[in-house]
C-alpha cells in the first residue's frame, strides 16, 4: 500500500520540484519596462565586471547577452517600437525615426500626429498595439505609464490605451500631450508638481549635471580626441563651463548628462507613489526609456572617460531606483533591453583595432549622387530627398522617371569605393526571412525586409562597410559618432530580466527584442495577438497560456 502510494506520489513531486521556483512570479503587482537608449551589447559588457547598482543586480538575473533588435534602420524610434510590441518595425510600421512621406513631399516625424498640428505627438503611425492595451484589455483596472527623456521613446512604449505618457520637454520639465492618448488625462499632477519642486530646488542650488565622485578607472582615460572637424577636451567632467539653469545652452548640457537618466528615475518614483503603481488588483505596467546614455554615445563616442561615467552613473541611479521598487513590497519584474546599439567615433575606433573604421561624409555623397543624376536626366531639382545616405527616396515627379532614376542611383552608388551594398525597394520586400531564422543568420536584405513598409520606406538601401561612419562633425557639440547601421554593433543589446529571488542564469543563445514582450504577456498571463516574437521560457512559464494566447 505504502509502496502504491509512493509510487503514486512521485511523479507529483518531481512535477512539484520542476524548475518552476526560477521562473518570473505569475501576474506580478508590477511590471518595470526599462530602456537604455543606445545600450549596445558591448559597452554593457565592457563595463560589466565595474557594476555595483542596478546593472549589478539585472547582470545577475537572467541575462540574455545575445538580445538582437533584429531590423536594419537601428534608430531610436524603430527600436523602442519592438520592446512592447514583439513585432518588427516592419509590423509596427516605425521604420525610422523620420521617413519621407511621398503624399506630402515632407519628412514625417515617427511621433506626430496627422492633422493635429506640427507640435502635436502621439502614437497615432504605430501600427499595433502594445502589452499595455493587452493587460488593460484582460484587466481594465491595470495602469499603463511610459516615461522618458525622448517624446518618441515614451510613445512607442505607451502604445494606444496609456494612462500617462511623460517625457522631458525641456524647459517645461517633463511634460505629455492629449494626443499621446492618457486614458485618464485629469491624473497628470504629478509632472507640474515634480517640475516646480526641481526648479525651485535649482534656484538655491544648481544642480550637479555629472557627479563629483567620478570613479578614477574613467578619470584615468582623460585623453583631448580629434573627431572629425571637432577637438575634444577629454576632461570630466565634459562640459566645465558654468551655465545657469535658467540658460538656453543649460538644457542642451542637462540632456547630454547623466543627470537627464537621474530625473527621469526620481520622476517614475514620483509616479509610482502618486498613482499607487503595484497597489492594485491588477498587473501595472511602468515603461521607463533613459535617454542619456544616446545623447552622450553621440556628443562623445562610448569608447571614452565621458561613457565610462555616464555608465557608472547610470548603474547608481538605477540601484537608487531598485531600492524603491524593493520598498513597494510587492511582486514585481523587471526588464532592461536598449533601442540598438551604437559605434564608436571611428578615429578611436580605428586606434583601437575596428578594422577598416574611418568617416566618410554622407551629404557630401548625396550631393555628389544628386548632381550626376541631375545632369544625366537634365532635371532642375534634386531627385533624391533624403538627409540619411543609408535609405534614398527618389522623387522627381514622374513615376516612370523615377525608376530609371532610381536604377542609375544604384549603378553610381555601387561604383562608390566606400559601398558595400546596395539594395532596392523590390529586393528588400521580397526578402522576408524563412520563419525561424535567428537573427545573426539573417542576411543583409531580411535585415532591411525586417524594417520595411512599402508606404513608409525609400527606394534604395544603402550599405556602407563596418565600422564606416557617415557622421561629420564640424564644430564642437555636432555629433560624433552614432547607430543606424544593419551592422552587429548597432544591433546587438542585452536583454535582462530581473525579479526578487530571480536565478543568476546567463543565456548565451540569440534572441530578439520581441520576445520581450511575448514573455511579459505570458508572465502577465494576458492574451496576445499573432507576434513576430516567442516567449522566452527561461523567464516564464510559456507553455502554459503559449497556445491559448495566438
Ligand atoms: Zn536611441
Amino acid at each position: 500500500m505504502a509502496a502504491r502510494l509512493l509510487r503514486a506520489i512521485a511523479p507529483l513531486a518531481v512535477l512539484l520540484a520542476a524548475p518552476t521556483a526560477a521562473k518570473a512570479p505569475e501576474r506580478p503587482k508590477l511590471i518595470v519596462a526599462l530602456v537604455v537608449d543606445q545600450f549596445a551589447a558591448d559597452l554593457f559588457e565592457r563595463y560589466r565586471p565595474t557594476y555595483s547598482g542596478g546593472l549589478r543586480r539585472l547582470a545577475n538575473g537572467v541575462a540574455f547577452v545575445n538580445g538582437y533588435q533584429s531590423h536594419a534602420a537601428t534608430e531610436t524610434c524603430p527600436g523602442h517600437s519592438t520592446i512592447l510590441t514583439g513585432r518588427h518595425p516592419a509590423a509596427t510600421g516605425i521604420v525610422a525615426n523620420a521617413w519621407f512621406d511621398r503624399a506630402s513631399g515632407k519628412s514625417v516625424y515617427c511621433v506626430a500626429v496627422p492633422g493635429a498640428g506640427p507640435a502635436a505627438r502621439g502614437p497615432a503611425n504605430l501600427r499595433v498595439d502594445t502589452l499595455g492595451t493587452w493587460l488593460k484589455a484582460s484587466e481594465p483596472r491595470a495602469q499603463v505609464v511610459a516615461i522618458s527623456g525622448k517624446d518618441r521613446a515614451a510613445i512607442m512604449l505607451a502604445g494606444h490605451h496609456a494612462d500617462a505618457v511623460y517625457w522631458w520637454g525641456g524647459a517645461d520639465g517633463f511634460t505629455t500631450a492629449s494626443t499621446a492618448g492618457p486614458v485618464t488625462p485629469q491624473v497628470t499632477a504629478p509632472a507640474d508638481a515634480f517640475d516646480r519642486a526641481t526648479f525651485a530646488s535649482w534656484r538655491t542650488t544648481p544642480p550637479q549635471l555629472w557627479p563629483q565622485d567620478i570613479p578614477q578607472r574613467c578619470v584615468a582615460m582623460e585623453k583631448p580626441e580629434r573627431f572629425g572637424e571637432e577637438t575634444l577636451s577629454g576632461h570630466l567632467p565634459p562640459d566645465a563651463s558654468a551655465v545657469a539653469p535658467s540658460d538656453k545652452a543649460f538644457d542642451d548640457q542637462l540632456h547630454v548628462s547623466p543627470l537627464l537618466d537621474r530625473l527621469t528615475l526620481d520622476f517614475a518614483a514620483r509616479v509610482i507613489t502618486a498613482r499607487h503603481l503595484g497597489k492594485g488588483a491588477a498587473t501595472d505596467l511602468l515603461a521607463v526609456s533613459l535617454s542619456a546614455t544616446d545623447y552622450v554615445g553621440h556628443r562623445y563616442g562610448k569608447g571614452g572617460p565621458e561613457m565610462c561615467a555616464q555608465v557608472a552613473a547610470l548603474d547608481r541611479a538605477l540601484g537608487a531606483f531598485f531600492a524603491r521598487l524593493d520598498a513597494l513590497k510587492v511582486p514585481y519584474v523587471a526588464i532592461l533591453t536598449a533601442d540598438h546599439g551604437s559605434s564608436d567615433a571611428p578615429e578611436r575606433a580605428a586606434r583601437e583595432g575596428a578594422a577598416g573604421a574611418h568617416r566618410i561624409d554622407g551629404r557630401s555623397l548625396l550631393r555628389a549622387l544628386n548632381a550626376h543624376l541631375k545632369q544625366g536626366f537634365n532635371l532642375s531639382a534634386d531627385p533624391i530627398r533624403s538627409t540619411e545616405a543609408q535609405e534614398l527616396t527618389v522623387v522627381t515627379g514622374n513615376p516612370a522617371l523615377d525608376l530609371r532614376v532610381r536604377a542609375e542611383a544604384a549603378i553610381w552608388l555601387r561604383g562608390q569605393p566606400d559601398v558595400t551594398q546596395v539594395l532596392t525597394r523590390d529586393e528588400v520586400a521580397a526578402a522576408a526571412p524563412p520563419p525561424g531564422t535567428p537573427p545573426d543568420k539573417l542576411t543583409m536584405a531580411e535585415r532591411f525586409h525586417e524594417s520595411f513598409d512599402a508606404a513608409r520606406s525609400g527606394d534604395l538601401f544603402v550599405v556602407f562597410p563596418p565600422n564606416v561612419s557617415t557622421i561629420n562633425p564640424r564644430k564642437t557639440g555636432d555629433a560624433v559618432a552614432g547607430h543606424g547601421s544593419p551592422w552587429d554593433y548597432d544591433r546587438r543589446v542585452p536583454i535582462l530580466f530581473w525579479w526578487p529571488g530571480a536565478p543568476a542564469e546567463p543565456v548565451d543563445r540569440t534572441v530578439e527584442t520581441v520576445d520581450i514582450a511575448p514573455t511579459l504577456a505570458a508572465i502577465a498571463g494576458v492574451r496576445t495577438p499573432l507576434l513576430d516574437g516567442k516567449c522566452l521560457p527561461e523567464v516564464a512559464e510559456c507553455a502554459q497560456t503559449g497556445a491559448a494566447l495566438h
